[in-house]
């Protein structure tokens, strides 16, 4: 087997080991089989590239968490969407096709190289495996070969929405092969179509933290070559609407990640993402929002905000303060905020500089500077407050 075809059995040996765990994330009935003693080997040989404290015997984390992330987003998306097609690319020693609980149209595609469904298609045979849907193996090298003209002459029909799944594949790409994989497939996403995968960025590859893991990626012979600095807009220039998670975060933590995780705000460190993408934009912009739908939260005294747009790089946030209400003060090391009054008075004391704005007159107040607002009128004041990047967990006391 080619040494990154050898790496779906690593993989497959963390699947493994998550379905032997004591409450999996989800059961992968030919994981220890597909794996073999090669991928047992492999996982174990990457767990201590990383020192002799990442070496153990249990689950892999992030492996994992991917998983059961891409499963969720799989199956929600063949659900609501109606989706009777999924594509799996570089699809290893992945048996979704066999241990999800597909709808009974739904067709799966997986492509991979021939060495790897040697392997795969006698273990899965010789253990009577059968997939609850219609199952299609395309053998082929997807960074040689018209893989598009297969899928096409195998039955995929470009004009109805499909999920695709890259899951563990771009990073092992040349970069112009990577791009020219995520083109091909956006070329024959009807719009609602849907995607799935994890990719890395340029400090996973680059950073010192993570040398030894990439040396021995590259003494395999599968070095990781492709990292996507920003997600959201690499799959905004391609008419997919991104949303991008790290692992860890909520929705992607299941509560196995017990550390916080580290905003995205904080530049230079090695990151992972999982992203889920849908084609064309409108379809899946935003709707309207207010204070009578956004997400409410208390603070201070009888104070209320409504998260009217929160993301990892922006919040806007509308607040209402009663009279005669104070704020501590503080500052934020990175958010650069704006108060906007929408009715009322606000008093915004600034670095000793006091600032009074009335309905229509807003503040702008840069990072580290110390601030403080107060209601020193005799009624409530409305106001809304932006911060970029969101301000949660990015305050001190001044
Ligand atoms: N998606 C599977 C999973 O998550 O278990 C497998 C991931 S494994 C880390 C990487 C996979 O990418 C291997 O199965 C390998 O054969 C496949 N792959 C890498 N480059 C490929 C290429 N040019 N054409 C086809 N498959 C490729």
């Amino acid at each position: 087997m080619s040494p990154v075809g050898a790496t779906a059995r690593w993989i497959a040996a963390a699947r493994a080991l998550e379905t032997e765990s004591e409450t999996p994330l989800f059961v992968d009935p030919y994981a220890r089989a597909l794996a073999g003693e090669d991928g047992f080997a492999l996982l174990d040989s990457m767990r201590r590239s990383m020192g002799p404290t990442a070496a153990g015997v249990g689950p892999d984390l992030y492996l994992s968490l991917r998983t059961k992330y891409l499963d969720d987003g799989l199956m929600a998306a063949v659900a609501e969407r109606g989706i009777s097609q999924v594509v799996i690319l570089a699809a290893g020693m992945d048996t979704r096709a066999f241990r999800l609980s597909w709808p009974r149209d739904v067709v799966v595609y997986e492509l991979d190289r021939d060495d790897v469904f040697d392997a795969k298609e006698a273990v899965l045979s010789q253990r009577g495996a059968e997939a609850p849907c219609a199952r299609h193996v395309i053998r082929i090298d997807l960074a040689q070969e018209d893989w598009v003209a297969r899928l096409l002459a195998t039955g995929f029909d470009r004009t109805r929405p499909a999920a695709f799944l890259t899951e563990g594949l771009l990073m092992y790409l040349r970069p112009q092969d990577a791009d020219r994989v995520v083109d091909a497939v956006t070329s024959i996403a009807a719009d609602g179509s849907w995607i799935g995968m994890d990719v890395v960025n340029r400090e996973m590859i680059e950073s010192p933290f993570t040398a030894a893991y990439m040396k021995r990626l590259a003494e395999l012979g599968a070095p990781w070559l492709f990292s996507m600095p920003d997600p959201e807009v690499y799959f905004a220039r391609r008419a997919w609407l991104a949303t991008v998670v790290s692992p860890g975060d909520p929705g992607a933590n299941f509560g196995r990640w017990t550390f916080p995780t580290i905003p995205r705000s904080v530049p230079n460190l090695p990151r992972s993402y999982f992203i889920v993408a849908t084609k064309g934009r409108v379809a899946e912009l935003p709707g309207p929002t207010s204070t009578a739908t956004a997400e409410h939260y208390a603070w201070g005294e009888g104070c209320d905000g409504w998260h009217l747009v929160r993301h990892d790089s922006l919040s806007v946030i509308q607040e209402e303060m009663p009279a005669g209400t104070t704020e501590s003060r503080h500052r934020h090391a990175r958010a650069r905020q704006f108060f906007y009054v929408l009715s009322g008075t606000l008093t915004i004391e600034a670095e000793g500089a006091a600032h009074t704005l009335t309905a229509g007159s807003g503040l702008e107040v840069p990072p580290a500077i110390a601030h403080t607002a107060a209601n020193h009128g005799s009624g409530p004041v409305r106001f809304l407050l932006v911060s970029q990047p969101p301000a949660q967990g990015d305050r001190e006391p001044a």
